[in-house]
């Protein structure tokens, strides 16, 4: 297959199925050439992962739960052995109590909330390290956060604490690796219906105003954010890094409802 990817091998971590963020970006990759990897949280979700990989032209699957770190060095480790270099990596994780996405962000326990920034967070960190070990030659990496880290969402609480550290953590890690060709950004999506996303209170209702009341008046979908992450994981960005790129039809710039809304 042809394509700007085309001779580029990358992981994609996150993958639930086909809803999940990583399954948009996934496609784009495939259709444009890229060879990847697959990691799957658990055998439930590996049934679902599985006939996904095969579309995407995948033989590699490999069991995955970043709180285990013994497993993050497995899949380092098994793909060394089968590629010996990685081009791009892409962390769509995230996890939190759903009992704490609603009520009061001061509400968040201690245990929560040291969990939520373990898996949605420092993972990236973690396998950042790891997989730019492999990246030799240069590489990029990609993780996904949300517009609720820099203004408050309703019930995103515990979640918008973490993706405002997931995104400062890219930051430190575009300085920490840009001498060495590795670009790192992330994509804060706008909402959209997924496993993760249906864990937020009241996620309905956010779907509703980003519609009404984003300058495109529309949601985003896995395919839009999945082009824009074509770009970000390819050459057609290679003098971009540390950058929080919107996907969300351009909500973040909005100060107020849509009059159009408000008249309503
Ligand atoms: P999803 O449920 O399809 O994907 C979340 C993934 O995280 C799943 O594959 C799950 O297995 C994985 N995961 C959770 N805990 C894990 C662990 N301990 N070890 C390994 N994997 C683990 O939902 P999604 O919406 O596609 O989420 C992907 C990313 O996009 C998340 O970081 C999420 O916060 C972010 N995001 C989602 C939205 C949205 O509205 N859906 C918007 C912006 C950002």
């Amino acid at each position: 297959m042809t394509g700007i990817m085309a001779g580029k091998r990358g992981l994609i971590m996150g993958v639930a199925n086909n809803h999940s963020i990583a399954w948009g970006i996934a496609k784009a990759l495939a259709g444009a050439g890229a060879e990847l990897a697959f990691t799957y949280q658990g055998e439930a979700l590996g049934k679902r992962v599985k006939p996904l990989a095969a579309e995407a032209g995948s033989d590699i699957l490999l069991p995955c739960d970043v709180e285990d770190l013994a497993s993050v060095d497995a899949v380092i480790d098994a793909l060394k052995e089968r590629w010996g270099k990685l081009d791009f990596v892409v962390h769509a994780i995230g996890f939190s109590d759903k009992n704490e996405l609603k009520g009061l962000y001061a509400d968040t326990s201690r245990d929560n909330f040291s969990r939520t920034m373990v898996i949605s967070c420092f993972s990236f960190t973690e396998i950042a390290k790891r997989a730019a070990a492999l990246m030799a030659d240069g590489g990029a990496m990609l993780t996904l956060t949300y517009g609720g880290s820099v203004r408050v969402m309703p019930n995103y609480n515990v979640m918008g604490v973490a993706k405002a550290a997931l995104e400062a953590s890219v930051r430190y890690l575009a300085a920490d690796y840009g001498q060495n060709g590795i670009r790192v950004n992330a994509i804060s999506a706008g909402p959209i219906r997924t496993l993760a996303g249906a864990g937020i209170s009241d996620a309905r209702a956010m779907l509703s105003w980003q519609q009404k009341n984003s300058p495109m008046r529309r949601t985003v979908t896995i395919e839009d954010v999945g082009s824009s992450a074509l770009y970000l994981l390819s050459d057609l960005s290679r003098g971009v890094t540390g950058e929080i790129h919107y996907v969300d039809s351009g909500y973040n710039i909005t100060s107020m409802p849509a009059l159009d809304t408000l008249r309503s």
